[in-house]
């Protein structure tokens, strides 16, 4: 995948002979970076000499709002986006999902002893040539106490602490027993299944930063250090609303030319995965007034989601109206589906203006709304979609130019699996951006590369899978 980090502009160098020197160290975009006095975090909020968005994305290499490039529509939403900065403490089970605020430093060691990892006989790895005695027996949680000394043994089970004076263990399936007289096979390693105290988590060594996600493999990790509670940046909220004088809400009966609102149900299931607030606002009318007032309620929220209404036959009143209360840009951005996307700021809420289709819904959230409300809760770690790579099972059509992203299936042929063999990639058939079936048949995207073409059977392509471990 390419990189999201941009290249400043001549653009930028102008901004910054106005004045800005000293710029906080953010991970940020540069070019906002470039645009931000030291004790400012957030662009818009400050009154200096750039702060609309328009100036700031300007400032990137190769911006075109008319024919953007995915990932500079992507770049530009990160640039202009400061992360939250509020914080709360939650205890560990409830961080699931939340993004870590603070840094996580060991104040003990884990394991806090050495200890076995097997069930045998801790020994003196000196010793093992010649039969050895046995002299007591260290549990998990019942240390054994005494010392070994030479020629002694101690029976240990997985997890004991190791006793003193001895420094491997060998497991007790190859042990040879006479009485009291134990004997050890050849082929010993000294230190052999010992876990040493600190191996798995240090005094003082940072473990997790800021800006972690937390999965249940950091909850655990977290809870082997004894913590209770911890820092977690507060959730996101999400308002949304869909707009279109043919939507009807479910439970009604749908009169000639009417659709069920679909979009808003999808974007539930999207957001809700996302772990933010949500706020769902119904479906809008095509009418300024109402359209207006449900602008100015969802911007009490971090984020704005609104679906429709953003093509070019449409957006006349809705760009006027949005330039009233606040500064958005109307992109086209080269892909499909979704090519018309709303993108800026009304009050202190993000405003992402999909296009009404419920395809290029699904499609811009995962590639572009996803990525930027990721930014914007806090997170540093690596969140892109990964791309991997699988083979075309059909004849793909595909001209150069723009991004496709087509809705597929990933598999490997019942028979083939017994032999080692690459994944392949089928279409799911039709691939209108009304055709929400295709999503649904879907367990992964085709990602078809700006430059690319026509692809033909057999070739590679890069996939996307809409599952993952959680
Ligand atoms: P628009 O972007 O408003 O021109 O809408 C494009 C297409 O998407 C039209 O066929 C709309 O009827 C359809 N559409 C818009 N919003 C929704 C929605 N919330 N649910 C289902 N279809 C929608
Ligand atoms: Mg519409």
């Amino acid at each position: 995948m390419p990189s999201v980090t941009s290249t400043l502009s001549k653009n930028s160098a102008r901004h910054e002979k106005r004045g800005q020197s000293n710029f906080p160290e953010t991970n940020r975009c540069p070019a906002a970076r470039v645009l931000l006095p030291e004790n400012c975090s957030d662009p818009f909020s400050w009154d200096g000499n750039v702060s609309t968005i328009r100036e700031l994305v300007s400032c990137l290499d190769g911006y075109d709002p008319d024919a953007l490039h995915v990932e500079k529509a992507r770049e530009a939403m990160r640039a202009c986006i400061t992360p939250i900065a509020q914080t709360e403490r939650v205890p560990v089970r409830a961080a699931l999902g939340r993004v870590l605020a603070q840094e996580i430093v060991p104040s003990i060691n884990v394991p806090a002893h050495d200890n076995s990892a097997m069930d045998g006989y801790a020994v003196r790895f000196a010793d093992i040539e010649k039969p050895l005695t046995e002299i007591g027996t260290a549990l998990a949680g019942k240390p054994f106490g005494g010392t070994v000394g030479t020629g002694q043994c101690v029976r240990i089970m997985t997890g004991a602490v190791m006793p003193a004076g001895a420094d491997t263990v060998v497991i007790q399936e190859v042990m040879k027993r006479e009485g009291n007289r134990i004997s050890v096979p050849p082929g010993q390693k000294r230190t052999q299944n010992v876990r040493y105290a600190g191996e798995d988590l240090k005094i003082g060594v940072p473990v997790l930063a800021p800006g972690k996600y937390l999965r249940p493999a950091e909850l655990g990790l977290i809870a082997s250090l004894g913590l209770g509670e911890l820092e977690v940046r507060r959730k996101l909220r999400v308002a949304f609303f869909s707009t279109g004088d043919e939507l009807q809400s479910i439970g009604t009966k749908l009169k000639e030319g009417e659709v069920y609102d679909s979009n808003r149900y999808t974007l539930h299931g999207m957001l809700s995965r996302l772990g933010v607030e949500i706020e769902d606002l119904g479906v809008v009318r095509d009418d300024p007034q109402a359209l207006e007032a449900a602008l100015q309620r969802a911007a009490k929220a971090d984020a704005i989601i609104t679906t429709g209404g953003v093509s070019v036959g449409e957006a006349d009143f809705i760009r006027a109206l949005m330039a009233k209360l606040g500064e958005v840009l109307f992109w086209k951005i080269a892909m499909r589906p979704g090519r018309p996307m709303a993108f800026g700021r009304i009050g202190n809420a993000w405003l992402f203006g999909l296009p009404g289709n419920p395809v290029a819904v699904m499609v811009t959230f995962y590639q572009f709304v996803r990525d930027a409300l990721l930014h914007l809760s806090g997170r540093n770690d690596d969140y892109a979609i990964p791309l991997l790579r699988a083979s075309a099972a059909e004849n793909l059509r595909k001209v150069p130019g723009r991004t496709e992203y087509q809705r597929g299936v990933l598999y490997r042929d019942g028979e083939e699996l017994k032999v080692r063999t690459e994944w392949k990639v089928r279409t799911t058939g039709q691939q209108g951006s009304g055709v929400l079936r295709s999503m649904a048949e879907a367990n992964c995207f085709i990602v078809l590369e700006h430059e690319r073409g026509a692809i033909k059977a057999g070739e590679p392509v890069s996939v996307q899978l809409m599952e993952g471990l959680a």
